[in-house]
């Protein structure tokens, strides 16, 4: 297969992947393992392609955010640790033993009913909230956050091999956010120190995320969980990256339809949009439905020919408009680029998050499970991920 057409799709580079993995080691110290969070479908990029791609050049850790994608990693084969950042309820205490994966406990009460449930050993790592604001343990200092360590520890069936905490604004350049990231770290570190002090040396302490190991590489977490950036995207599209990372997804569908409309002329739901002169427009096979936002409408531009085309009136469930006026030679089966890179033209899904108020996160984790994954080594496509047949 060299090229592949469907109404719409998202391909995923791997080499691209592979040349940001290489950046984002070349930030870490040497006692600093990257974790690969693979979350939500691997932030949209398929766990399978992602999580084998990982393992095979060489990271044994990895993080989800719930017992089933979890289970998925370990039917995929894939080896070493496997943490779920996540609550997971104790009624999954046999399946966690079973299938070797690490849970995250997120208080003492929540230990102990793990513990109360469990057969045989569970590993668990003990999340501290030292600013979150989320789930964890929260205490008012380091001495009794180590007293309720020791009490978890204390519990049978319970291993546990890990302490952590997570960011809140790491990706920020306030001083007051600089400060509180600060005291988060010290907190932990406190905690752990604490801990050794009492002759307890817990395995994997660990306290970055991808904004973390970029802007506070610290050798005393011992894991790097980063996610976002091992797509491609920014933590914070605001604030410049020490390189550039590649986009590891491209979205793109097909122009189905392309029409000359007269001055006057209303363009999809609403008439939000009526044309101010006689334009030329296109019709995309790709709506809301396929996770690219209606609140793009009127405001996001996509590529065609190596040239931008904005899109025009509501996007719609399963089809968009675009101004392709000041484009040649639009026809029918042509592909437009909803965000990638199209000649010497780019568009980023942090471009298009800017737009309406979120995140490149958001983007990519809801591209829906309607669009098959094009997964591409190069220009070569290696294989198509259809999930409405292979998903298990
Ligand atoms: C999602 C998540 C990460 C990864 O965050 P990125 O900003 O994508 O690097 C790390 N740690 C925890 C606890 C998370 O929930």
């Amino acid at each position: 297969m060299t090229n592949y057409f469907r109404r719409a799709y998202a391909e995923i580079h791997l080499d691209r992947a592979r040349r940001n993995i290489e950046k984002i080691k070349s930030l870490l110290p040497e006692k600093t393992k990257l974790m690969a969070v693979v979350k939500a479908n691997a932030y949209g990029h398929d766990d399978e392609t992602m999580s084998r791609l990982f393992n095979s050049m060489g990271i044994e850790h990895f993080a989800v955010s719930n017992i089933h994608e979890a289970e998925k990693l370990r039917s995929y084969g894939i080896k070493g640790d496997i943490l779920i950042l996540g609550y997971t309820s104790p009624e999954y205490a046999d399946e966690l033993s079973k299938y070797d994966i690490i849970n995250t406990a997120v208080s003492y009460d929540h230990a102990k009913a793990l513990s109360d449930a469990a057969k045989s050993d569970i590993k668990i790592h003990i999340k501290l909230d030292t600013g979150m604001g989320r789930i964890g343990l929260r205490n008012d200092t380091p001495q009794e956050t180590a007293d309720e360590v020791e009490r978890i520890m204390a519990l049978p069936n319970i291993k546990v091999e890990g302490m952590f905490t997570h960011f809140a604004v790491a990706d920020s350049d306030d001083e007051g956010d600089i400060a509180y990231t600060k005291s988060q770290r010290d907190f932990i570190i406190a905690v752990d120190d604490e801990l050794k002090s009492r002759g307890i040396n817990i395995k994997n302490v660990h306290f970055l995320n991808s904004a973390g190991g970029t802007y506070y590489p610290d050798d005393r977490s011992a894991l790097a969980r980063f996610g976002v950036m091992l797509y491609g995207l920014m933590p914070n599209s605001k604030k410049a990256l020490p390189f550039e990372l590649e986009p590891v997804m491209e979205l793109k569908a097909e122009v189905s339809y392309v029409k000359e409309v007269k001055k006057g002329s209303c363009i999809s739901y609403g008439r939000t949009f009526c044309a101010e002169r006689d334009m030329k427009i296109a019709t995309v096979t790709i709506g809301y439905a396929d996770g690219y936002s209606r609140l793009l409408s009127g405001k996001a531009y996509a590529l065609l020919n190596g040239k931008r085309a904005k899109v025009v009136g509501r996007v719609c469930m399963d089809q968009l408009m675009l101004d392709v006026s000041d484009i040649e030679n639009v026809k029918a089966g042509d592909i437009a680029t909803m965000f990638g890179i199209d000649g010497e033209e780019k568009l980023t899904a942090d471009d298009l998050a800017d737009l309406y108020g979120t995140i490149g996160y958001e983007i990519i984790c809801g591209i829906s499970m309607r669009v098959p994954r094009v997964i591409m080594d190069g220009d070569r496509i290696i294989h198509v991920i259809e999930y409405r047949h292979t998903e298990k």
